[in-house]
């Protein structure tokens, strides 16, 4: 796994060419657009208050349940944030995305799919249950799933381990990457239904005899803090074939961003994945600790934090602003109408009035 700069142009470099051939003063417009938007959408939603913060990992309900931020990143690194962009708060599930990229990247598609299939469960994603034909967790995203991707995780040393994907993390986030430790303390002293689908993944034969070793692993991948921005970077590196559009460092070989997108697009935001593919049609992962990160393919990414969780596991508020800035912009990745972002990119087409507002 040799991680260098990008020998292929990226959606980010191609659009900065765009942005320097651009008169500086249309620009600042757009520039500024943008931000006035993000700030609306964020004055719209702030009011919202239904849901609780996740209870089953203690630790989880401890957080300021009003906390709200939303930062959007382009693929080029332009960003705009609002409220609380800055707040850390553990990124659970959406560990899942990266750590599965990495397994893709350590042994290659066809072995991670012996493992680990990329169909839509249809159950809860703490499901003790496995694929009856073959054996496999439904998808990496569902908790199983990702288990079973923490196991391919290589290294000598469970500190190698857990150093190989927080080093990943890293090359996502452009800056080193901490452990909430009391995050993991909690969910390790509550995870019995983690380790029941452990256990039951290591009498299929479909991971390795150190189900402790592999447990705490995916524990400590759920505990790494980050924040609204972190994630709208993390959307960004996808939606930019790879590259980390602030530092350049690849973070996913390109080969394998398709894989990690598509299985995001229909496994990704729990039981509502196949509303959200219809509504917002944008990959993305959310986790209990009230975060969403949405890839814009080509254009940028998207961090929504607001701990509040509807019925299903999901922010609120998240899904409420990703909902409008999948409208609004025009985003949605089936949508055939131009969208604001790809009127944004260029330099010759004037930027449309976001619909419907
Ligand atoms: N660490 C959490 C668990 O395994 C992650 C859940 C989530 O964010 O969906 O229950």
């Amino acid at each position: 796994m040799e991680h260098l700069e990008s020998t292929h142009t990226t959606p980010g470099e191609e659009r900065a060419l765009r942005v320097a051939a651009m008169d500086p003063a249309v620009h600042a417009e757009r520039v500024q657009w943008m931000h006035d938007y993000v700030v609306s959408v964020h004055e719209r939603y702030r009011g919202l208050d239904g849901g609780e913060p996740a209870s089953y990992i203690p630790e989880l309900a401890m957080v300021e349940p009003d906390h709200f931020g939303i930062s959007v990143l382009t693929t080029d690194g332009q960003g705009n944030g609002v409220g609380d962009v800055g707040v850390e708060f553990s990124i659970q599930s959406i560990s899942k995305v990266l750590v599965y990229g990495l397994a893709l990247e350590a042994l290659g598609r066809e072995r991670v799919l012996e493992r680990v299939g990329v169909e839509p469960s249809g159950e809860r994603f703490n499901a003790i249950v496995l694929d009856e034909e073959s054996n496999r967790p439904f998808n990496p995203m569902v908790n199983a799933g990702a288990i079973a991707v923490s196991d391919l995780v290589p290294g000598a040393t469970p500190a190698d381990r857990l150093a190989l994907v927080l080093e990943v993390f890293r090359r996502y986030l452009g800056h080193p990457v901490e452990i909430d430790w009391d995050v993991y303390r909690s969910e390790k002293s509550t995870g019995n239904r983690n380790r029941a689908i452990a256990y039951l993944m290591l009498s299929k034969g479909i991971i390795d005899d150190r189900v402790d070793e592999t447990l705490d692993l995916y524990v400590a991948q759920c505990s790494v803090k980050v924040t609204a921005a972190d994630l709208a970077l993390i959307g960004a590196t996808l939606a930019n074939a790879g590259v980390n559009p602030l530092t350049g460092e690849v973070a996913l070989e390109r080969q394998y961003v398709r894989d990690v997108l598509s299985v995001s697009l229909t496994c990704g935001m729990y039981d509502y994945s196949g509303e959200w593919a219809y509504r917002v049609g944008l990959p993305a992962k959310s986790g209990v600790g009230g975060g969403i990160m949405a890839v814009l393919p080509g254009m940028g990414g998207l961090g929504v934090y607001s701990p509040r969780l509807d019925h299903l596991g999901n922010s609120a508020r998240g899904i409420a602003v990703c909902e409008d800035m999948s409208e609004d912009l025009g985003v949605h990745i089936f949508a055939p109408e131009d969208s604001w972002l790809t009127a944004y990119r260029q330099i010759d087409t004037p930027v449309p009035s976001p619909r419907g507002r």
